[in-house]
């Protein structure tokens, strides 16, 4: 119990000790949100807004698009344009980026956030499937990333990815997803020691969430756990303003951290929890 209440209060003190944030850095400020139809790219695509930015957003829903750009538009952004475009195809991540700049004019923040759907059961051998999806949510990431980055350079920008405890915690259900947020978590681990050794100007944060009540996430637990969902909202705003501080990491909520470190530290107990967090009889 003592061991576990220094952990909360040194996670705590870190939460306290992180840069404060200022709304006003963001008016004007030039955003790329993907996967911003629906969830949490949507809830970001306001937030922004109600900063004042000028954004851009994309997914594959263009009427839906339109609409989240609307009520940008009536939230206070400067700009909210939108593109349709599929992450599994080879040129749209490029097509994406170049739209962004050009309607932009250079980019300060890219976020990277969308999601290809994905089936929540046991792994039953779909190959084709975990290659598709790999294509999605991990090597789209990474085109994007490498097309925006000379302007974040230029612009002293921030990269915002958005990944999953489940990119740092194996669970059931999931394998392919969990694979994707693995990788993720490898490669911009990696890009952030190799930024920061050529002392670059642009930032990573890595963004680790928990469960958040988006109706993709809901439609697939219900039932099935009894896991606590957090609200999309602020979420978002939480992912936002880790990426203006310029913060490695973000944990949301908190205890996500907790539960990543609990994983190395009581490997067994953890296994024990995840195995039995699901309603499931074979
Ligand atoms: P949603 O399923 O609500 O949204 C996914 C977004 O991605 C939509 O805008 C969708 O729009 C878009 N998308 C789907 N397929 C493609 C594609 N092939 N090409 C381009 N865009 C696509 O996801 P959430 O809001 O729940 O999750 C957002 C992020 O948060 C993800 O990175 C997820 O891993 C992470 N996260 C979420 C958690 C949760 O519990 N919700 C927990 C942990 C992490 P469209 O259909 O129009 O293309």
């Amino acid at each position: 119990k003592i061991l576990l209440a220094s952990i909360c209060v040194a996670f705590l003190a870190v939460k306290w000790t992180a840069p404060s944030f200022d709304a006003e850095s963001l008016r004007g400020a030039r955003v790329l949100v993907t996967g911003a139809s629906t969830g949490i790219g949507e809830q970001m695509a306001y937030h922004y807004a109600r900063f004042g930015a000028q954004i851009v957003i994309t997914a594959r829903r263009e009427k839906v698009l339109q609409q989240v750009a609307e009520k940008c538009l009536s939230l206070g952004a400067q700009k909210a344009l939108y593109i349709a475009a599929d992450m599994a195809s080879e040129s749209d991540p490029d097509k994406v980026v170049d739209f962004a700049l050009e309607k932009l004019g250079g980019l300060d923040y890219l976020v990277l956030n969308h999601i290809g759907p994905s089936p929540f059961s046991m792994w039953e051998g779909d190959v084709e499937h975990t290659k598709w999806l790999m294509k999605v949510n991990f090597f789209s990431y990474i085109q994007m990333a490498w097309k925006a980055l000379a302007s974040l350079e230029q612009n002293k920008g921030s990269l915002v990815v958005v990944s999953s405890l489940l990119g740092k915690m194996p669970s059931p259900f999931v394998a392919p997803y969990t694979s994707t947020k693995f990788a993720l978590n490898g490669f911009f681990g990696a890009l952030q020691h190799e930024l920061a050794m050529k002392k670059s100007n642009v930032s990573i944060s890595i963004c680790t969430l928990g469960l958040i009540d988006t109706e993709s996430a809901m439609e697939k637990v219900s039932g099935v756990t009894s896991v606590p969902a957090y609200p999309a909202t602020d979420a978002a705003l939480n992912i936002i303003i880790t990426g203006a501080t310029r913060q490695l990491e973000l944990f949301y909520p908190w205890f996500t951290h907790i539960l990543t470190v609990s994983k190395d530290w009581f490997p067994s107990v953890t296994n024990y929890v995840i195995q039995n967090s699901y309603n499931y009889s074979p």
